[in-house]
């Protein structure tokens, strides 16, 4: 990708903006009014987002950008945004971009010189990580680990990973990721991160391999965030690892 030199002075701008990732007052008091003040919003879920914009009585007009349709309206938005327009992208909950499409829009926004802010907010793996007691020094973000193709190279590359490694995973395929989280890393210290900020907000602390045995004390359904320990030097010095 080309240096940006100068952003350029005609377009509008892109607000990449964080909304809640469920409790509904997190959310920034400089997003609302730009919510409230934008021309546009390219909302990821507009129902979700509807429901937001309603309880903040916000009636900007939404317009859908998502996964499915993201090729195909990327250059409308840009067009928009070149004709001076503002647009707030916000995805169906926390930061867009994280482990969502709002990248696809962002990188193309780059390359065309629009003015670009980044609007401060919830995102799930923060919460997460600061509550599991695991080092946050140094953490890696690994997103959602591939469902097939390319599963086996990146919990792998996981192996020898000394830092905290976040995961975000979908309640259908926790117990398999943990499964094999626990049989390509061995026993490592784990913390499950259910329903972040909700009503059944819910912290497990324990390791893979007792995860991988019994999982009782966690309804799978919700949202998780898994936080696994990374490679120490106690791992490395015993037998799994030499
Ligand atoms: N952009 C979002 C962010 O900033 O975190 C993430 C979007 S990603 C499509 C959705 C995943 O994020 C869920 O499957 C789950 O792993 C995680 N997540 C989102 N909200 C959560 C919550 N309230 N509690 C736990 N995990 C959550």
């Amino acid at each position: 990708m080309d240096v940006r030199l100068a952003e350029n002075d005609q377009s509008g701008t892109l607000y990449i903006l964080s909304t809640p990732i469920g409790n509904l007052k997190d959310i920034t008091l400089r997003a609302l009014d730009i919510l409230a003040n934008v021309d546009v919003i390219a909302a990821e879920d507009t129902r979700t987002t509807g429901k937001l914009l309603g309880h903040y009585h916000i009636n900007t007009t939404m317009m859908p950008y998502h996964d499915h349709n993201k090729e195909r309206v990327t250059p409308q938005i840009l067009a928009q945004l070149q004709e001076g327009e503002s647009v707030a992208v916000v995805s169906d909950a926390g930061t867009p971009g994280i482990a969502d499409p709002a990248f696809y829009l962002v990188r193309e926004a780059v390359q065309n010189r629009i003015r670009i802010i980044p609007i401060p907010g919830a995102a799930a793996l923060l919460p997460a990580l600061v509550a599991s007691g695991l080092p946050t020094d140094r953490f890696v973000f690994e997103g959602f680990l591939p469902a097939r193709k390319g599963r086996k190279t990146r919990l792998g590359e996981l192996e020898q990973q000394v830092r905290t490694i976040v995961l975000y995973e979908s309640p259908h395929r926790l117990n398999r990721t943990i499964n094999d989280l626990f049989e390509v890393l061995g026993d490592r210290p784990l913390v499950i991160a259910r329903e972040l900020t909700k009503k059944f907000e819910q912290f497990w602390y324990g390791s893979l391999e007792k995860a991988a045995n019994s999982l009782d004390e966690i309804p799978l359904k919700g949202e998780f965030v898994l936080i696994v320990g990374g490679l120490t030097k106690k791992l490395k010095r015993s037998k799994k690892y030499s």
